[in-house]
Order: C-alpha cells, then sequence, then structure tokens
C-alpha cells in the first residue's frame, strides 16, 4: 500500500480538507499515476451536494485525471514509466459481458466500476483524482497524443468524451443544424466538437455573456435562452440538439427548436424528472435521448480526434487550497470553462 495526498468531503456539502488516501500496491496490469490535473466536473458537485444520493463519505471525487506513468506492473504491455496518460469515468469492469465486448464499459453487466464513489470488484471503495497519485488497471488509462497540454486535456477524459460521444451517434454531422445548449465545461467541447465535425452549430446560453467567447469556439450563430419566447425565432431550426445544462430545461420550448425527424440528447443530469407534452414529439416524429460518457476505445478516439484539430479544453488552473472557492464558483456558474486542479500543490 501506498499513500497519497488527497482532498475528501466528510460529508454532504463539503468543505474539502485534506487528507490522505491508500492506493494499492501494483498488480500485473496496473499502472502507477503521478497526476497532473484533474478537471472539476459538475457530476462532482452533484454528487458532493448530495443531489443524486448513494454518496461514500468520506469522498476523494475527481474523475478527468492527467499526469504521468510512474511505475507498471509486469504484465503491462502498452503503457511505460514517463508515458503521459489520462484516466476518466471509469476504472474497471468485467471485460466479459455483452456491453464490455461492443466496447461500452460504462454499461458492464457486472457494474462498471467508477474512479471514485463506487466499489471496486475486491470490495474497496475507489477514490478520485483530487489526489496526487491514482492505480488503475492498464487498460483504464489512455495515452495521451502527442503535444497535448496536459491542463487542457484533463476536461476530454469526462467532459469530451461525454459530449463526442452522442455527436458521433447522432451524426454525420457535416452541414447539419446542432445546437449546443448550455456552454459550461461540457458544452464548450461540445461546441468545438461539432464545429469540427462541419455542423453548423449554434450555442444556446442562458445570457449574452457568453456569446462572443461561443462565437470564437466555433458557433456560427448564438441564442440567448432566458425569458419568455426567447426561443420562438428559433422555431425548426436543429437537427439535433446536445443538452448539457445542469438544471432542468424547459423541454417544450427546446424540442420546438427541432426540425421534424430531429433528436434532442440529455447529458446534463440534474435530478429531476424531465417532461415535456407528448405532442411536443409527435409533431414532427422527434426524439429525446440520452448518453453516458463513453467507452474505452471511443474515449481513444476522441482523444485522436481532439489532437488532429487541436481541441483542449478552456480552463482555469486552481491550487487545493482554492478548491471551495472554485465549488463556489461553479455552483454561481461562474468558471470559463472549466476548472483543472494543479494536483501538485495536494498536501502542500
Ligand atoms: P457546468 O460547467 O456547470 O455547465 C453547465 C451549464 O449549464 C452552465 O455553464 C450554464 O450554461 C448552464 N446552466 C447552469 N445552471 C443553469 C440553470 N439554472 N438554468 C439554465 N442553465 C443553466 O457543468 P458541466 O460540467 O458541463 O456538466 C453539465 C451537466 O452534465 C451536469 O449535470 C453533469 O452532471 C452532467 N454530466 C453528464 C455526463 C454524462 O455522462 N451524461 C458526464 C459529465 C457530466 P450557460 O451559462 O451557457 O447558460
Ligand atoms: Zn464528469
Amino acid at each position: 500500500m501506498m499513500t497519497t495526498p488527497a482532498l475528501s468531503v466528510t460529508a454532504v456539502g463539503g468543505p474539502f480538507v485534506p487528507t490522505t488516501v491508500s492506493r494499492r500496491e501494483l498488480r500485473a496490469d496496473d499502472v502507477r499515476i503521478e497526476i497532473a490535473f484533474t478537471g472539476i466536473c459538475h457530476s462532482d458537485l452533484h454528487r458532493v451536494d448530495g443531489e443524486w444520493g448513494g454518496g461514500i463519505f468520506p469522498m476523494v471525487p475527481g474523475h478527468e485525471i492527467t499526469g504521468v506513468v510512474t511505475a507498471v506492473g509486469e504484465d503491462v504491455s502498452g503503457l511505460r514509466v514517463d508515458d503521459r496518460v489520462g484516466v476518466g469515468v471509469i476504472v474497471n469492469s468485467c471485460g466479459e459481458c455483452g456491453p464490455c465486448r461492443e466496447g461500452r464499459q460504462q454499461f458492464c453487466a457486472a457494474g462498471v466500476v467508477e474512479t471514485y464513489n463506487s466499489r471496486d470488484y475486491d470490495g474497496s471503495v475507489t477514490y478520485g483524482g483530487y489526489s496526487r497519485g491514482i492505480v488503475v488497471r492498464e487498460a483504464f488509462a489512455h495515452r495521451l497524443p502527442e503535444g497535448m497540454e496536459l491542463a487542457n486535456a484533463a476536461p476530454l477524459l469526462c467532459a469530451g468524451i461525454t459530449v463526442y460521444s452522442p455527436l458521433r451517434r447522432w451524426g454525420p454531422l457535416k452541414d447539419r443544424s446542432v445546437a449546443v445548449v448550455g456552454v459550461g465545461g461540457l458544452g464548450h467541447l461540445g461546441v468545438r466538437m461539432a464545429a469540427a465535425m462541419g455542423a453548423e452549430v449554434t450555442a444556446v446560453s442562458r445570457s449574452t455573456r457568453k456569446h462572443a467567447d461561443a462565437r470564437r469556439l466555433g458557433a456560427a450563430h448564438v441564442l440567448a435562452a432566458d425569458g419568455p419566447d426567447a426561443l420562438a425565432g428559433a422555431r425548426d431550426r436543429f437537427d439535433l440538439i446536445l443538452n448539457t445544462v445542469s438544471a432542468p430545461l424547459a423541454m417544450d420550448d427546446h424540442l420546438a427548436t427541432l426540425r421534424p425527424g430531429g433528436v434532442l440528447v440529455n447529458v446534463g443530469a440534474p435530478q429531476a424528472p424531465i417532461s415535456c407534452q407528448p405532442s411536443s414529439l409527435i409533431d414532427g416524429n422527434k426524439a429525446i435521448a440520452g448518453s453516458m460518457i463513453g467507452g474505452l476505445a471511443e474515449t481513444g478516439e476522441m482523444l485522436r480526434f481532439c489532437a488532429e484539430h487541436g481541441i483542449g479544453a478552456q480552463v482555469e488552473v486552481v491550487d487545493a487550497r482554492s478548491i471551495d472557492t472554485a465549488y463556489r464558483r461553479l455552483r454561481e456558474g461562474d468558471v470559463r470553462f472549466r476548472f483543472v486542479m494543479d494536483a501538485s500543490t495536494i498536501g502542500k
């Protein structure tokens, strides 16, 4: 066992306190990673705030991890010491069930093991990336493409794959009209990726404050969603809507902006039911869908796509002492567009 400095919350709502966590001795197919950066995802906030229930405390969140391999187990063949890698939301799956064999490990029939707040198959609780180091199976560490900055790459491991996967599934997007609703950690990457896939992108944000940024990220159009009838001018406009909003969405208003046959994909995950009028779907053969992160192979594909198109997250780097402030600002929507923690400041 090795211990590593970390930040944990001991009860719903925080605050964070410095702590240490144990990391297992390397098994044959494990790699040890010195963490450089960890993104602060809104899912971490939902979890810490107890919105999803099922919290295991003390909790060390963090599932947007980048760093450098510092040791490898004896059977590891694809990674070496000093390789730059990323770890996302999942750190284990059975590898044998239908979903695992199809490359959709996030739906593992034996129960996927998430990077934190999860129980691994040996019964141990998982602790995430708000720490200096982590040990994971080789298969769950993604080699980062050359030249990708560790800080800007970290959010790709959750936010990036979460928007990439549905954009691919509902594509090809070339010359299609795509709305990305919510320009936050996920949304700003959604705008960049959809634009890189050739879509005509509209960024839908609550106010006009992020409009200039959204255009710079690749949006051809911007819309302010707040206010009565704000979306009225956008009826029948989109083939695909990617909803990344962390709060409940006015479904009927947004469905009205889809063209016939259009799809609204939810990746935003507030703990609240989705409701709409049946006629909002019937009139135009529209569909509501969902999407959860992505599998291992697709995550690798996403990283290569981002490298090819020069896509990384726009980040604000914070140190460990500022974590509670970062959480407050994330609750208030005051971040452009992702906080990443410099993990080397943890325990100092
Ligand atoms: P984020 O950075 O906080 O961005 C969320 C955006 O939603 C905000 O920037 C804001 O965009 C909009 N928003 C926030 N509160 C709102 C409100 N009350 N009304 C209207 N709009 C609001 O969060 P994130 O990290 O991108 O995560 C977004 C959601 O995706 C979270 O619910 C998270 O749990 C979920 N998620 C899902 C998956 C998955 O696998 N499906 C993976 C990761 C995250 P504007 O300022 O532009 O309006
Ligand atoms: Zn996340």
